[in-house]
């Protein structure tokens, strides 16, 4: 017997599989999908069985090491879904397994993560004449009916248990211990109200497989409208799957969930342990969990009898894996999942994405609309406020206008939150006299200012230093660091209103189990204002916030990136969004030095559809997406000549060989990152077809070239 293994090879671009003899002893236990142990070259390492067959072209064929799984890894199904992540993003088939699985799961040597297990005892029947202690017999009273948990038993006494143990009077049984518990559901059932059971009922009663699109405002119930889908397709004996952002995985959500429906809930987010994620993967691969929640990689959750898939606040991000290979996108992946199931497939956001909108426009998708609140209130009324009117008024970085708002509401005894933008380059650090601006010497990128260790940091590679008082090249003592962090936003906002003030950003909440406490501590009123940066944004659901403030609306407009207007748009909506959905009415204040600015002004009145005309406008006349697909190439070496070499090459080649528009290349934006030169090459085209033979070629060329490598992204979201 022959098995067919894909093997990994860090840092190498094998990619296809070897036939390894299967030893009589494994004969058994030989299974596509499980993973193996079998010597590479000098080296055993773990590979994924991908087909078992009787023979093979090759004669002197080594054999098989290890089994390491009893049961499949890797079912039909994603064995199948990895090939198509392979077509879609041209990663290696390898990669593309990986990126499913859990840490515990994937084929690395040297990762060992365990099943927890209990240990239980029950008195074994016979006990024979042999004579006890008064602490044995009450031991033995305590467990000659049923198992129990062994801490109970050594509670009474340690020696008596072990010597029970030992002359055979108790039987041991070994039960998995999942790490993660979850409450019993409550059953939180919210009647839909009439415009929600609508929606609920023209997606059910939907014939057709096209995916859904519900374009509701926020507060508008649509997380209430996919608990009842949920609940609905589970009755039927289906499961389901939930994705949502990393960011808005917050424990407000899963608790929501958790309420209602209890431990049928798997959730699956970043802060979990390699330990707790392998539970979770488990109990939904063994049925136990028949709903997922999760964020992108959880589109790969091994269920089975998918009814219905469900991506929340789909326009984000986070969707999209952009850093590294597979480059796919999670929505795309829930499409091909939803047909290979026959299931539902529904889209939600506040904001959807130009891409989705576009697409329920011409009735690829089909298109609900919510526009009310469940409060029935108007959505909050924004004013936006002209700091460069503002700015001789201002206390720091906060207008008189938002400072006296701020008060106002505090003295009310309602809640505030307060978003600072730092997406784009904020804080970076410059002479006032001649404007010298520090950067990394790796990275060629502006370094952020820390104050607490008052270094400059870069964010890209790790590379520190202090905060010199003389400017290097002037001389002078005016070093400055321009643009503002949270924490110096928290000082100057201390100093202007007497409230407390909670803190959330990168910092505060990187310990396990902070972002939680956050949140309740919030909800709990134990603050007034929550500051923080992106983080508070999405998904929270606080009756008492009456006022949301944004400081700067503008850093996300300066980004250098087709979707900046987007982008900044939705963030405000967003933002806007966390106020008043409960009793009392909301205010947003937005300060921004780009007050004409189309996404600014269409945020400030709450008006999508006037957004989405205005930017498709500025897309067609650019080609951009949704007018035309983006592949993004990039080129990266040492050399920096060799790279410019090879990018002119590559440019060349495709000038040769394919008709569509090609930009570059270019040195990338971040031009330089540890030490390593990057320039960009953009086709903007309308049909894979069209580019997809060259593209393969040419990144098999470079496959093999250590000097050079290449990375292609098909509809990035940023181009960097
Ligand atoms: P969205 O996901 O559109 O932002 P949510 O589903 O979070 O909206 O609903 C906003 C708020 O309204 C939440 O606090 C939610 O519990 C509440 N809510 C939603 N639907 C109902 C309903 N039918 N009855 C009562 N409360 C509801
Ligand atoms: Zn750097």
């Amino acid at each position: 017997m022959i098995a067919e293994v894909l093997v990994e090879i860090t840092n190498s671009n094998v990619d296809k599989t070897f036939d390894y003899n299967v030893p009589d002893k494994f004969i058994n236990d030989i299974k596509v999908g499980i993973r193996v142990e079998v010597p590479f070259g000098k080296r055993i390492v773990n590979g994924f069985v991908l087909a078992v067959k009787k023979c093979s072209d090759l004669d002197d064929l080594k054999d098989i090491s290890n089994i390491i799984d009893k049961e499949i890894v890797l079912t039909d199904e994603l064995l199948e879904l990895g090939k198509i992540v392979r077509d879609k993003t041209l990663a290696t088939l390898i990669s593309c397994y990986q990126v499913m699985l859990p840490k515990a799961l994937k084929a690395h040597v040297g990762v060992q993560i365990n099943k927890k297990y209990d240990y239980f005892y029950k008195v074994n029947g016979d006990i024979g004449n042999l004579k006890l202690n008064d602490k044995q017999k009450e031991i033995i009273e305590l467990c000659k009916d049923d198992f129990v948990l062994k801490s109970e038993l050594v509670k009474i006494s340690v020696s008596s248990f072990n010597t029970l143990l030992r002359k055979g009077v108790l039987t041991e049984e070994r039960r998995e211990h999942y790490r993660l518990n979850y409450n019993d559901a409550n059953r939180v059932i919210h009647k839909l109200t009439p415009k929600q059971k609508e929606i609920y009922e023209e997606i059910i009663g939907y014939k057709d497989l096209k995916p859904s699109l519900i374009y509701g405002v926020t507060g508008s119930g649509k997380t209430e409208i996919y608990m009842e889908l949920i609940d609905y397709y589970l009755k039927k004996g289906k499961t389901a799957l939930l994705l949502v952002p990393e960011i808005s995985l917050t424990t407000q959500l899963i608790n929501r969930f958790v309420d209602r429906f209890g431990n049928k809930i798997a959730a699956l987010h970043s802060a979990l342990s390699d330990g707790e994620r392998y539970d979770e993967y488990r109990r939904i691969q063994n049925g136990e969990a028949t709903i997922v929640i999760g964020a992108r990689s959880a589109v790969f959750a091994p269920l089975e009898r998918i009814g219905i898939i469900i991506v929340d606040e789909e326009h984000t991000d986070s969707y999209k894996q952009s850093e590294s290979n597979p480059r796919y996108n999670a929505k795309e992946i829930a499409i091909i999942r939803g047909e290979m199931h026959k299931c539902k497939v529904v889209f939600g956001s506040a904001t959807p994405s130009l891409e989705s909108m576009a697409r329920a426009k011409k009735g690829v998708f089909h298109l609900l609309s919510l526009m009310e609140r469940v409060n029935g209130k108007e959505l909050p009324e924004v004013k936006i406020i002209d700091m460069n009117k503002e700015i001789r008024r201002t206390r720091g970085h906060f207008s008189l206008e938002l400072v006296n708002a701020i008060r106002e509401k505090v003295a009310l005894g309602e809640q505030v939150i307060l978003l600072l933008n730092r997406r784009g380059y904020a804080s970076f650090v410059t002479c006032k006299n001649c404007g010298h601006a520090f950067k990394c010497p790796n990275c060629d990128i502006s370094l952020t200012y820390h104050k607490s260790s008052n270094t400059m940091r870069c964010h890209y590679c790790g590379y520190a230093d202090k905060k010199p008082f003389v400017c290097p090249e002037c001389h002078e003592k005016s070093i400055n660091d321009l643009g503002v962090g949270t924490q110096r936003i928290e000082e100057e906002l201390e100093k202007l209103v007497d409230a407390k003030v909670l803190r959330m950003d990168y910092d505060t909440t990187s310990r396990k189990g902070a972002h939680e406490k956050m949140i309740n501590a919030f909800k709990n009123h134990e603050y007034d204002i929550l500051l923080g940066t992106q983080m508070v944004s999405k998904g929270l659901d606080f009756p008492l916030v009456t006022l949301v403030g944004v400081i700067n609306a503008d850093t996300s407009l300066n980004i250098p990136d087709y979707n900046s207007a987007f982008n900044t748009f939705s963030l405000l909506n967003q933002v806007s969004g966390r106020a008043g959905r409960s009793k009392k009415s909301g205010i947003v204040y937005i300060q921004t030095f780009n007050k004409d600015h189309y996404a600014i002004k269409y945020a400030s009145e709450n008006n999508y559809l006037y957004f989405y005309e205005e930017e498709m406008r500025i897309r067609r006349l650019l080609k951009y997406p949704p007018y035309y697909y983006l592949c993004y190439i990039r080129i990266s070496g040492k050399d920096n000549n060799l790279v410019n070499n090879e990018a002119n090459k590559i440019k060349r080649s495709l000038d040769r060989n394919i008709s569509d528009i090609i930009l570059g290349p270019s040195p990338s934006i971040l031009y330089k990152i540890n030490n390593i030169y990057r320039y960009s090459i953009i086709i903007k085209y309308k049909n894979i077809d069209s580019i997809k033979d060259i593209l393969i070629k040419i990144n098999d060329h470079y496959k093999t070239n250590n000097n050079i490598k290449i990375e292609i992204d098909f509809n990035p979201l940023h181009i960097m």
